[in-house]
């Protein structure tokens, strides 16, 4: 079962696009029993598509680490 901070990290990979597919599951098992992280990924499926694209393609590192911070706000009450 992975942890909050397991999907933080893999998430990060998977928004650049770089997630293996049996980690992408383990991800989702995650993700469907977690309000904080699911609640972050709908947010991440409401922008834009293009900005979304643009993000997966080329996430700067800063926006990465934002986003970072973002779900660890989220989940400090879940670990
Ligand atoms: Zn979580």
């Amino acid at each position: 079962m992975y942890t909050c901070k397991d999907s933080i990290n893999l998430l990060l990979e998977f928004l650049e696009g770089e997630m293996p597919e049996e980690e992408a599951r383990h991800l989702q098992e995650h993700l469907s029993g977690c309000k904080p992280c699911e609640e972050f990924l709908s947010t991440y499926r409401a922008t834009p598509g293009l900005c979304k694209r643009a993000m997966a393609l080329k996430m700067p590192r800063e926006v990465s680490a934002k986003l970072t911070e973002f779900l660890r706000s989220k989940i400090k009450s879940c670990s």
